[in-house]
């Protein structure tokens, strides 16, 4: 069994951020992720997007807000769990125990969660050869351009992750066609009218209303065969890649059975970010009160609340207001 003061359920954003501000309060911490790297969506999602509504960077990667996040943490030697998940949390004497997938059990005086959407998979289309060729040319997420330079791509899907995607790979791709199975799209109004600019312009293929019928290769993917929804007509693409950006399936997963009071599935939270477990706090997208939005932003204000709460209550010595991190020396604010 290994001891921390704070655990910290989840290492996105808001958990990243949570665990920080632990540090800064001079407690030891320990994340837990069932991803192989910190960062949550970010890292998982969309890496190289650009971020427009973070405080103070007109604009940021996703992958470097997380390298920024993982470095401001760093000083305060944080305990990673990386590619565990929590599967269990109980109230023990002394506080929490949290047992996870790797068959570990960690224990801690408070809890933060920090598990945004819980475990998210990425939707599939459920066709032929879409599975033994995942990864083998089938992917769901962008975590490289590289990947895509030179090659021949078929995007399916019409939000805006689609949408997004096909217009930042024109210059990686060979040749992107984008098909939807609606003749509209949800994402937004100015990138879909671009998107369909650059496709009267040539730049790319878009073909609506249709759907994979399957996907076909040897060792990688080869082609796509794809059909017109209404009148079934076939037409078979030669590709290297098909990127399938048709949204996510999110499930509470184990969180479900840890008692905390929840509300469609997110867990309810006071504006202390205490959950109805006292010690235990949530922050991020994983939580629910009266005005709550899913942004980044909102979960590192929730994060600072939780953190500080978590830190009085696993050390009752502590105030839970930290002061301004301006007037600590040098040596603490950076540990
Ligand atoms: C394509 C896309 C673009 C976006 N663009 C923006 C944007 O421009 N601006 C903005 O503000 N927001 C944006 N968002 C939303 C933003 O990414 C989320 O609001 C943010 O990631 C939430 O952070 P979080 O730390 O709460 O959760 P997450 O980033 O979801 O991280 C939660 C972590 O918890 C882990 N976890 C889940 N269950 C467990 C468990 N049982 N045990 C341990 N760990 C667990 C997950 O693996 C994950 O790593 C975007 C989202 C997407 C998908």
């Amino acid at each position: 069994m290994e001891h921390t003061d704070v655990i910290v359920i989840g290492a996105g954003p808001a958990g990243l951020f949570a665990a920080f501000y632990v540090g800064m309060r001079g407690l030891s911490i320990r994340l837990i992720d069932p991803l192989p790297e910190p960062g949550g969506q970010l890292s998982a999602l969309y890496p190289e997007k650009y971020i427009y509504d973070v405080a103070g960077f007109p604009k940021v990667y996703a992958k470097d807000l997380v390298k920024g996040l993982v470095e401001q943490l760093a000083p305060f030697n944080p305990l990673y769990a990386l590619n565990e998940r929590a599967e269990t949390l109980e109230k023990t004497e002394e506080g929490f125990r949290v047992a996870t997938s790797a068959g570990k059990v960690y224990t801690a005086k408070a809890v933060i969660v920090a598990a945004g959407v819980g475990a998210f998979e990425p939707r599939r289309l459920g066709v032929p050869g879409e599975r033994e060729l995942e990864g083998r040319g089938v992917y769901y997420a962008v975590k490289t351009k590289a990947e895509f330079q030179g090659k021949r791509v078929l995007i399916v899907g019409g939000g805006d992750s689609a949408v997004d995607w096909a217009l930042n790979l024109l210059d990686t791709a060979q040749a992107i066609t984008l098909i939807h199975r609606r003749p509209q799209f949800r994402a937004h109004e100015a990138s879909t009218q671009e998107l369909l600019r650059k496709a009267e312009e040539g730049a790319l293929t878009v073909l609506t209303p249709y759907e994979v019928r399957r996907i076909e290769g040897v060792d990688r993917v080869e082609r796509a065969v794809i059909f017109h929804n209404q009148t079934q007509e076939e037409r078979v693409l030669e590709v290297d890649a098909v990127l399938i950006l048709a949204g996510y399936l999110t499930k509470l997963g184990p969180l479900a059975g840890w008692g905390l009071a929840l509300e469609k599935n997110r867990i309810k939270v006071d504006t202390t970010m205490a959950t109805s477990i006292p010690g235990v706090y949530a922050c991020g997208d994983i939580v629910t009160y009266p005005g709550k939005l899913p942004l980044i932003v909102l979960g590192f204000g929730e994060a600072a609340i939780a953190a500080n709460h978590a830190a009085a209550y696993a050390n009752p010595s502590l105030k839970v207001n930290p002061g301004h991190s301006s007037e600590k020396s040098e040596e603490k604010a950076s540990a």
